[in-house]
Parts: C-alpha cells; sequence; structure tokens
C-alpha cells in the first residue's frame, strides 16, 4: 500500500517570522496525521522552517535547485548546500521555473540526477497545458516528460523518486481535472513507468496530482485508486486550510 505524500509548494511567500508562526499552528494541527507531510519553502525559510519542525511529523523541501555542486553560479543553491542543513526533498521543473526560467526537460533531468547524488528527494513536476489537452495531446505530452525527466535514472534510485502530475491549466486558476481524469492521466504515468522500470517500481512510485487542490476537493482526489497525495500551491499558505488536506484519512 502507498502513503499519501502531501506537500505544500509555498512558492515566494512566507517570511521568516511567518514561517515560524505557521509551523507552531500547523504542527499542532497535523500531529496525528498518519500521511508524509512536507513543506517547500523559500530559500530564505529553510533554515528557520527546519529548526522549527524538529520534534514533529513534518519534513522540510525547497522548491528548486542548481545542478552543479558549487562554482561560480551567481544566485544559486545546490542540493550539496540543501542536503548540508538538513532538508530532506526538493521540487524540480515546476511549471512556472518551465514557463519563467527557461527550465528544459534535459535540465530538469541533470537537476533529479544531482539531487539524488546528494542524497535528496526530488518531487518532479509534469504537465500539460491547455493547448495541448484540448489537441488530445496531453498522454503523449507527459509521457515523453517523463521518458525525459527519468533518463539514466535506475531502477534503485525510484526509491527516493516523487512525481507531481500537474496539469498546467490547473495550477492557481481554481480549475481542477476531475478526479477520474486525473487518476486516469496519473495511470498512464505508471504505465510508462512500468514500461521502462517494470511493474514493480510502478506499483511503489509515489505519484501525486497538483492543480488547486483544496480542502473541499482533496478528499475526493485523494481518494482515487493511482492519486498518492498532492503537490498544493496556494491552500498550503494557511495552516488551517492546509492541516485539513495534510489530515486526509
Ligand atoms: C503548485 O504550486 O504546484 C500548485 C499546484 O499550485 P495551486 O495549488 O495554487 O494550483
Amino acid at each position: 500500500m502507498r502513503k499519501k505524500v502531501i506537500a505544500g509548494n509555498w512558492k515566494m511567500n512566507m517570511l521568516p517570522n511567518e514561517t515560524i508562526n505557521f509551523i507552531d499552528e500547523f504542527s499542532k494541527l497535523v500531529k496525528n496525521s498518519e500521511n508524509e507531510i512536507i513543506l517547500c519553502v523559500p530559500f530564505i525559510d529553510l533554515f528557520y522552517a527546519l529548526l522549527h519542525v524538529q520534534g514533529t511529523n513534518i519534513k522540510i523541501g525547497a522548491q528548486n535547485m542548481h545542478w552543479e555542486e558549487k562554482g561560480a553560479f551567481t544566485g544559486e543553491v545546490s542540493g550539496n548546500m540543501l542536503k548540508s542543513i538538513g532538508v530532506e526533498y526538493v521540487i524540480i521543473g515546476h511549471s512556472e521555473r518551465r514557463a519563467y526560467f527557461g527550465e528544459t526537460d534535459e535540465i530538469v533531468n541533470k537537476k533529479i540526477k544531482s539531487a539524488l547524488k546528494y542524497g535528496l528527494k526530488p518531487i518532479v513536476c509534469i504537465g500539460e497545458t491547455l493547448e495541448q489537452r484540448e489537441d488530445g495531446k496531453a498522454v503523449e505530452i507527459i509521457k515523453a516528460q517523463i521518458q525525459f525527466a527519468l533518463k539514466d535514472l535506475d531502477k534503485k534510485m525510484m526509491d527516493d523518486v516523487i512525481i507531481a502530475y500537474e496539469p498546467i491549466w490547473a495550477i492557481g486558476t481554481g480549475k481542477t481535472a476531475t478526479s477520474e481524469d486525473a487518476n486516469n492521466t496519473i495511470k498512464a504515468i505508471r504505465e510508462e513507468i512500468s514500461k521502462i522500470y517494470g511493474q514493480n517500481v510502478a506499483q511503489r512510485v509515489i505519484i501525486q496530482y497538483g492543480g488547486s487542490v483544496k480542502s473541499t476537493n482533496s478528499h475526493e482526489l485523494f481518494s482515487m485508486s493511482d492519486i498518492d497525495g498532492g503537490l498544493v500551491g496556494g491552500a498550503s499558505l494557511n495552516a488551517e486550510e492546509f492541516s485539513k488536506i495534510a489530515n486526509y484519512k
């Protein structure tokens, strides 16, 4: 039985004092949750977040990293740096990074390999645009993204990879894929992973849904056979709202 993994993506929100207040409130609300709960916070909040989740069931993730270990890459942060302060997860290839910062499938693949090398668990985002969906190309696009993203990864590495299926048209728009639709696409992703790594890996890999997840739709989405939790943007910024999502039973 796969565990539900519920991750918040704060994007470029929350100052350190807000992070500390959030964790103080949120940790009390989710202390009995049986799900894996992750907060992916801005770089400047990581250290504060890591200190404040000590003794709780909350894990901390970053939202991006560079693929090189160190060097002349002004403004960048490496996987090695993240690991050195105790970060466990890192979002890779979010659609906002692909759209606004020119992240290609090749860069995404390099970042995933580097994350794994430094012992971080990548949350790998894939998803189709509205145009691709309307052209009936969603599954084809997603399969190609999976093949690119996972290039050169072996079966063992797949134990530490989480996939987040996020239809781009559903991110921050209030539009959600229907639970059946999201489940069917995630099944197609599992099938693709099965073709590459076999059934065992495909049945073990955690695949989340992301795109306007809220406490009012999370239960239905997470109850579907192949949806193993969610990557949650806007609704993860409010402790009470996010706790309702994270407490899924
Ligand atoms: C996201 O940031 O990955 C996301 C899905 O955002 P939202 O939940 O706000 O749509």
